[in-house]
C-alpha cells in the first residue's frame, strides 16, 4: 500500500508499505477514505516531537472501511464505515473507566501522561497512522463507531479530533451564560471551540490570530469578534480595554507549542530547543483573562516548559483545565448538534490532496500558503 512516511524535520514523501495485519483478536483493519493533516501533525513535521522515528505514519484523524476483523471483534463486521477518534485506548483501565480516555494506561507503554495516539510518535505509543491506504486500528470494539447513514464522510473526519477538540476547550471552560470568550487561535481547533462557546451560552467570542484569511474564517464560521494581534502593541491591553478593562471571563489556548508572536520566545525555545516551544498563547491567555477566571489549553504543549507565567495564574485565582480531549465522549453530543443544523464541521476544510500529494500538503500546510486552514488527503484507493 502507500503511506506516508517521515524521513526526518521537514521531509515526508510517500512509500510502498506492507498493508498492516491483524496482530490482536481486537484489532481492525480499516481502508483509509479520507485522512486529514492537523496542526499537531506539524509539530511532528518539524521534528518537535521526541522520539518522532524515521520510517513512521502520521496520521490521527481519518475515516474509512472495515476491511478485516480479529476473531473477538464484536461492534465491527467487514464493509462497515467507522470514524475512529485519535485516541487508542483500551476502554477498562481505571483512567478509561472515569472517561479520561486520552490517559489510558495501557496503550502507551513510554509515558506516565499522555496515552495512545495514531501516528503521533513513540512518545504516544508508536502507533502507526491513517495517512495511508489502510491501518491497524487496536481495540476495535472500544475506539471507533459506525458511521450513522445520514452523516457525511468529510463531517465524520472533523468527528475524529478537531471538533471534539475544540468543543472540549470551551467545555473545560465551564462557560455560563452571558460570558465573555477569548479564543487565541483561528486554527480548526479555536474555529470550532469559537463556534461551540456560544452552543454553551456565551455573550461575546473573540478570536486572536494574525492570519487574515482564518481572521476572516473566524467572522464568517463562527461569527466572532476578531483581533489581529499584529496590528496592537500589545494585545492584551487591546484585549483589556475591550473587555471593560477586567479581562475575559474565559481564556481558550488553541495554539499551542508553536505560537508565532514572540521571536525572543521563539528563537530560546523553537531554535534552541530550550523549552519543547513558545508558550507565548498561554502567557496570553493567562494575562487577558479576568481575575478568578478560566483558562481552558487545548493547544499541543510537549512535556517542559519554562517561562509560563505561573505565578500570575495563582495570584489571579485562575482555574486552569487540559488535557488531550477524550474523543468519543464528545460524539452522542457533537451528533445531536450536526444533525440539528448548529455546526456543519466540514466548512472550515480548505484543501483536498490526493494521497501522492501529501509532501506538497504539509509544506503548504506548514508555510500557511494559499489560504490553508484545514487539508484533507484522499487516498487513491478511497
Ligand atoms: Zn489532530
Ligand atoms: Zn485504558
Amino acid at each position: 500500500m502507500k503511506a506516508m512516511v517521515y524521513r526526518g524535520p521537514y521531509r515526508v514523501r510517500i512509500e510502498e508499505k506492507d498493508i498492516p495485519a491483524i496482530e490482536h483478536p481486537n484489532d481492525a483493519i480499516v481502508r483509509v477514505t479520507r485522512a486529514a493533516i492537523c496542526g499537531s501533525d506539524l509539530h511532528l513535521y518539524h521534528g518537535m516531537m521526541p522520539d518522532t522515528r524515521v520510517g513512521t505514519t502520521f496520521g490521527h484523524e481519518f475515516i474509512g472501511v472495515v476491511e478485516a476483523v480479529g476473531p473477538s471483534v464484536a461492534n465491527l463486521q467487514v464493509g462497515d464505515r467507522v470514524m475512529v477518534p485519535f485516541n487508542v485506548y483500551c476502554g477498562s483501565c481505571w483512567f478509561c473507566a472515569r472517561g479520561l480516555y486520552s490517559n489510558c494506561h495501557n496503550v502507551n507503554p513510554n509515558a506516565t501522561a499522555v496515552g495512545g495516539i495514531y501516528g503521533y510518535s513513540h512518545t504516544c505509543g508508536g502507533y502507526d497512522g491513517g495517512q495511508a491506504e489502510y491501518v491497524r486500528v487496536p481495540f476495535a470494539d472500544v475506539g471507533p463507531m459506525v458511521i450513522p447513514e445520514w452523516l457525511d464522510d468529510e463531517d465524520a473526519l472533523m468527528l475524529t479530533d478537531a471538533l471534539p477538540t475544540g468543543y472540549f476547550g470551551a467545555q473545560l471552560g465551564d462557560i455560563t451564560e452571558g460570558d465573555t470568550v477569548v479564543v487565541f487561535g483561528a486554527g480548526p481547533i479555536g474555529l470550532f471551540a469559537a463556534k461551540s462557546s456560544w452552543l454553551m451560552g456565551a455573550g461575546r467570542v473573540i478570536v486572536v490570530d494574525h492570519l487574515e484569511n482564518r481572521l476572516a474564517k473566524a467572522r464568517e464560521f463562527a461569527h466572532a469578534e476578531t483581533f489581529h494581534f499584529g496590528e496592537y502593541d500589545d494585545i492584551v491591553v487591546a484585549l483589556k480595554k475591550a473587555t471593560d478593562h477586567l479581562g475575559a471571563d474565559v481564556a481558550i489556548d488553541a495554539v499551542g507549542a508553536e505560537a508565532d508572536g514572540n521571536l525572543t520566545q521563539h528563537i530560546t525555545a523553537a531554535k534552541f530547543k530550550l523549552q519543547g516551544g513558545s508558550p507565548i498563547a498561554l502567557n496570553w491567555a493567562i494575562d487577558s483573562v479576568r481575575k478568578g477566571g478560566n483558562v481552558s489549553v487545548m493547544g499541543a504543549y510537549g512535556p517542559m516548559f519554562s517561562a509560563v507565567k505561573f505565578g500570575d495564574a495563582m495570584n489571579k485565582g485562575l482555574t486552569l483545565r487540559m488535557n488531550q480531549c477524550p474523543v468519543k465522549r464528545q460524539w452522542p453530543r457533537l451528533l445531536e448538534h450536526i444533525r440539528a443544523g448548529y455546526i456543519k464541521p466540514s466548512e472550515i476544510i480548505t484543501h483536498r490532496l490526493p494521497l501522492d500529494d501529501i509532501a506538497e500538503g504539509y509544506h503548504m500546510f506548514s508555510a500557511k500558503l494559499d489560504g490553508c486552514i484545514k487539508p484533507v488527503i484522499v487516498p487513491s484507493a478511497a
